[in-house]
């Protein structure tokens, strides 16, 4: 997707402090950070949402949660855990259409969110 501002950033056309990045994943630093840790974890293909998944993304959304527990566990969050969310449309808060799971940690985190 051309304008999308997540896909830029896998064409590294925009900067982003990337952590990790292999074939299918990209994890960066968010912008604007709720907390000590809070990371993007896209697929570098271009899925709006949720409800635009296919049987042909399973494995590709396995292995972007596969890599946020090695991710995780290399930035010593393994004792102490971390939070995995994504936002799925308006209602929800998302405002980038384009996959994402945000994973946050290094502090106590509240439930349930707002
Ligand atoms: P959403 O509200 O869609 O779940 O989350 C989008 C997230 O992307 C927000 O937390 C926002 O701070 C982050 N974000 C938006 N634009 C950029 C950007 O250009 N670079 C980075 N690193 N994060 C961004």
């Amino acid at each position: 997707m051309q304008d999308c501002i997540f896909c830029r950033i896998v064409r590294k056309e925009v900067p982003a402090e990337i952590v990790y990045e292999d074939e299918q994943v990209m994890v960066f630093k968010d912008i604007q950070p709720a907390a000590p840790v809070h990371l993007l974890l896209i697929p570098k293909k271009h899925i709006p949402t949720f409800f635009d998944l296919t049987e042909d993304d399973v494995s590709l959304i396995g292995h972007v949660q596969l890599v946020a527990g090695r991710v995780a566990r290399q930035l010593n969050l393994e004792e102490k855990g971390f939070r995995l969310v994504s936002n799925c449309k308006e209602d929800a808060g998302q405002l980038v259409f384009h996959i994402h799971y945000h994973l946050l940690g290094g502090r106590t985190l509240q439930w349930p969110p707002g």
